[in-house]
């Protein structure tokens, strides 16, 4: 198996892990708890919606003072009349007043509401059961009568209980509302008419909300900061007047109760411990909308396509420099991802920073135990090549060991005067003999070190092939006589640039092979092709084969198949590696074909041109 494969193969294994690490729902929340500390981080905005939004409380000191609650309407009414004689833009309650009370106190809030040049009530979808349909819990039409627009006031939390979205509609069977912070937006714009729908953004007045009907018109409110962001006066304080009432001029006025007790608190992305009051959330909505501080999420394909990317890089790395970088990108993944979604979401976009981390941990962890599990089996393929190497060496040893141990004996018979002068001459020929052998052995050792080394210079020169196949095949017909072989041949004539000794000395190696692992009797042919590009060698013998695991290893040097290495064979195992170091040295290839029992077939191919 190689590295490549190793790779691919992590790289596939994250990429089908990836929807179940991106949607699990552990992830999400973990995205989400990203999102709200990167929202605390962000630098506090000061948009113009800070400085325009006041917030009136009905607060605990209201309520002791004026309560119980709901606060009585009259009391509302005389503080309302203060704040109207400031002359604020618009005033947003976000308080239901859908009961009647008393007739007096219900009056004097009508005549309050009225003193306002534009206000924005609430209204709530009341649940319906099996039996009845949801309802529009609306203001008395007496206080309707006076609003520029009703707004729903249904801000919904997510999963985990925090409130970080909101729709901007809400409707039943038989109407439809907008958002409380969106109608207090539309007043405080002064835009005229029904807001204009597109099908991923809504318009107002020429502003574009981008809020998308597929989302049910989701916007993700961008807080400013925790509770108290925004300017807040108590009731009680205007009704005993310890308040500038020019702190309402101009301004867009949202009213609600903020005292413990009255329920109306959600968790936001600041909230620690206490959630944020109802009113707090709305101005944070009407200053989304106003300061234009749109915040949208990836979509479900530029998240894959990130997430990927990300995959991508880590297996990247892991290829690259055979994966010496890989260690640093997972560390500098793992800051740089968070820091760009700190800038990514102040400039509106969010990432999810937690899906986007265990990808990249999960992918880098995965190309490590993949590059660890490669080093190990290169290592382990290293020790046992060593191994090998040692031991092949070792045969070679003895193959020289056989024809020395002989003339050893051999040159000490030739001093003794008891051996008569006729054997003294056949030992001379022994040694004679076997020195030549071993010279043999000893130049093809050295010379396949030479060749490998590329110390041996090529003397190129326009080779005909036939001629030298010719040459080599009549150098082996001694051997092959001794078998009662017959070589043929089947020769096209064609030149290729090479150095024709050694090309001869390969051809000579492949048609000895043949002898020497052929059967007595059988035939050899040696033939010569050419193409445009190559002109190939071959020579096929029918001998005993090589078993299929062998055959890419044969070449490799002092290796003999297992065979006639335990048939004790004479070789050395270097006569292929010799000629397949010759034939790339000519920007060539050998090729073998063979099957156990029915024989072999070694073709080279040789570059017509030369190749530079
Ligand atoms: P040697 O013949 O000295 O062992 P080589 O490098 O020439 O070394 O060959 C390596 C091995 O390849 C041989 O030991 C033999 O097992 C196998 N081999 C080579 N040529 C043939 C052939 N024509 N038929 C069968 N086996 C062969």
């Amino acid at each position: 198996m190689s590295r490549k494969f190793v790779i691919v193969a992590v790289g596939l294994l994250v990429l089908l892990a990836l929807p179940f690490l991106a949607w699990n729902g552990l992830v999400e929340a973990a995205d989400a708890s990203s999102y709200d500390m990167l929202l605390r981080l962000s630098p506090r905005r000061q948009g113009a919606a800070q400085k325009q939004v006041v917030l009136l409380a009905v607060d605990d000191n209201t309520v002791n003072r004026y309560g119980p609650l709901p606060l009585n309407r009259a009391v509302l009414a005389s503080a309302l009349d203060s704040v109207a004689s400031a002359k604020p833009s618009v005033l947003v309650v976000d308080v239901l007043i859908s009961e009647h009370t008393q007739e007096k106190a219900d009056a004097s809030l009508a005549d309050a509401l009225g003193r306002f040049p534009k206000v924005v009530l609430a209204s709530a979808l009341e649940p319906g059961s099996d039996a009845t349909a949801s309802r529009w819990i609306t203001p008395l039409p007496d206080f309707q009568s006076r609003a520029y627009a009703i707004g729903h006031v249904h801000i919904e939390p997510d999963r985990d209980g925090v409130a970080r979205s909101l729709l901007l509609t809400k409707a039943n069977q038989r109407s439809r509302y907008w958002a409380l912070g969106f109608e207090a937006f539309r007043a405080a714009i002064g835009a005229e008419g029904s807001p204009i729908e597109y099908s991923n953004r809504v318009v107002v007045a020429k502003r574009s909300v981008p809020a998308s009907q597929s989302s049910g018109r989701l916007l993700w409110i961008n807080y400013g900061g925790p509770e108290g962001t925004f300017q807040r006066v108590s009731v009680a304080s205007v009704l005993e007047g310890r308040v500038p009432l020019s702190a309402f001029t101009g301004k867009v006025v949202i009213l609600g109760v903020t005292a413990q007790g009255a329920g109306d608190r959600i968790f936001t992305p600041f909230s620690a411990g206490v959630g944020m009051s109802g009113i707090e959330i709305h101005a944070n909505i009407f200053a989304t909308l106003l300061d234009g501080a749109y915040l949208s999420p990836l979509g479900p394909v530029s998240e894959l396509i990130l997430l990927l990317a990300i995959v991508a890089a880590v297996t990247a790395a892991a290829w690259w420099r055979k994966g010496r970088s890989l260690a640093a990108v997972a560390i500098v993944g793992i800051v740089v991802i968070p820091v760009f979604s700190y800038w990514a979401l102040r400039a509106g976009l969010i990432i999810p920073v937690a899906s986007c981390l265990v990808t990249h941990v999960s992918a880098s962890l995965v190309c490590f135990l993949g590059q660890t599990r490669f080093i190990r089996r290169q290592l382990g393929e290293a020790v046992q090549g060593r191994k090998e190497y040692a031991f092949r060496l070792q045969a070679v040893a003895h193959e020289i060991k056989t024809p020395l141990t002989a003339i050893h004996a051999s040159s000490q018979l030739i001093t003794d005067s008891d051996v008569p002068e006729r054997k003294k001459e056949e030992i001379a020929q022994r040694i004679f003999k076997e020195s030549g052998r071993l010279s043999g052995i000893v130049t093809t050792f050295l010379d396949v070190e030479r060749i490998s080394a590329g110390a041996l210079q090529l003397q190129r020169q326009q080779v005909e092939l036939a001629a030298v196949v010719s040459e080599a095949s009549e150098r082996a017909q001694l051997l092959a006589l001794k078998k009662e072989i017959t070589i043929r041949k089947v020769l096209e004539t064609v030149t290729v640039p090479g150095d024709s000794e050694l090309l001869e000395y390969a051809i000579y190696n492949l048609i000895a092979n043949a002898v020497k692992y052929s059967p007595n009797g059988s035939s050899i042919t040696v033939s010569v092709r050419s193409d445009p590009r190559f002109a190939s060698v071959a020579v096929a013998d029918q001998g005993c084969g090589i078993e299929v695991a062998e055959q890419s290893r044969i070449f490799e040097r002092f290796y003999r198949a297992n065979k006639h290495r335990e048939e004790r064979e004479s070789g050395t195992g270097v006569g292929l590696a010799l000629v397949k170091e010759i034939v790339t040295q000519h920007g060539g290839r050998i090729e073998v074909d063979s099957q156990p029992g029915k024989g072999s077939r070694f073709s080279l191919f040789l570059p017509r041109e030369c190749e530079r």
